[in-house]
């Protein structure tokens, strides 16, 4: 947990030198947008505890949501809504209070909508940074359907191999209490990012994670 505010300090130095590490991927404009929503939705995080997201386009902010941690704050209802936006392509930042990898909704939604950039930062000053290649935001609906089929699969592999390893069926899990679910898929969420960031390696997508920064 990030408790005293020198705590609190280090973390977002830290953030700020891993968001210079990804300053290369982004335009000047854009550049400058994501320092600045990047800075409100880590201090809206640490300040509250709790989820945030901040989407927002060339054009500047578009929507600010925010919840318990848990909750799926970046719904496809919310996404739908983008869709039909003419201001594309937008940007989301987004906080994780225990500072793990995007979930499996999160990645979801980054493919499926028109989103350019996601980034989810932890309360630790660690960020997560997903791009999709400039000529392909919209991918189309044949080609999208057929990456979400596959990784679905690749999700659903990854939660069988963490259950079988510890001898564990789904059923178990389900009847688990909120900390051991809630640890299963810190692990499950952390190499699913892995294997994607492995897999994104065709230039159309950007998937890292940038942990270390400054002390
Ligand atoms: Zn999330």
């Amino acid at each position: 947990m990030i408790n005293t505010l020198d705590e609190q300090q280090k973390a977002r130095n830290r953030l700020l030198d891993n968001f210079s590490k990804i300053a290369l991927y982004l335009s000047e404009p854009e550049r400058k947008q994501f320092y600045k929503y990047l800075l409100l939705t880590f201090d809206f995080g640490i300040k509250n505890g709790i989820e945030c997201a901040y989407f927002w386009g060339d054009n500047g902010f578009i929507r600010f949501v925010s919840g318990d941690t848990g909750n799926t704050h970046i719904s496809d209802d919310i996404c739908e809504a983008f869709n039909e936006k003419e201001n594309i392509p937008l940007s989301i930042t987004h906080n994780h209070p225990k500072s793990i990898a995007p979930s499996y909704n999160d990645i979801n939604v980054f493919l499926k909508y028109p989103f350019k950039n996601i980034v989810v930062c932890g309360h630790i000053g660690n960020l997560y940074f997903l791009q999709k290649d400039q000529y392909i935001i919209k991918i189309s609906d044949d080609e999208n359907e057929k990456l979400l089929n596959s990784l679905r699969e690749l999700y659903k592999n990854i939660i069988n191999k963490c259950l079988q390893v510890n001898n564990y069926t789904a059923e178990d899990l389900k009847n688990a209490n909120d900390e051991i679910q809630a640890a299963y898929f810190r692990i499950i969420d952390e190499l699913y990012f892995d294997n994607i960031c492995k897999r994104a390696d065709k230039g159309r997508f950007i998937f890292k994670h940038y942990k270390e920064g400054a002390k």
